[in-house]
């Protein structure tokens, strides 16, 4: 199962006119949450990303924001408690 984090709760953000195609953070994203458009990246699946940090870390020219850490486990885990399971 592909592991989700609740809508709207993740701080990854793109500054476009900064990027310049390199598709690193393709690379390293471990959930396909970019997409190559017109040879700048975007974000197709913003509920998938794991606030990891992997590809503002990797981008030459920082262009990715994301606040890595805990901050999206933790409403993630809370749902998961509610509904009483954890698949
Ligand atoms: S923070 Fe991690 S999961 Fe989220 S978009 Fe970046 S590489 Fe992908
Ligand atoms: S790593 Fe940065 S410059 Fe490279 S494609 Fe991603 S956002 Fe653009």
């Amino acid at each position: 199962m592909k592991m989700r984090y609740l809508r709207n709760t993740v701080s990854l953000s793109i500054d476009r006119e900064s990027c310049i195609g390199c598709e690193m953070c393709i690379a390293v994203c471990p959930h396909d949450v970019f997409l190559m458009e017109a040879k700048k990246v975007t974000i197709i699946d913003r509920d998938a990303c794991m606030e990891c940090g992997a590809c503002a870390r990797n981008c030459p020219v920082d262009a990715i924001r994301v606040e890595s850490g805990t901050g999206g486990v933790i409403p993630v885990l809370e749902e998961m408690m509610k509904k009483g399971k954890a698949d």
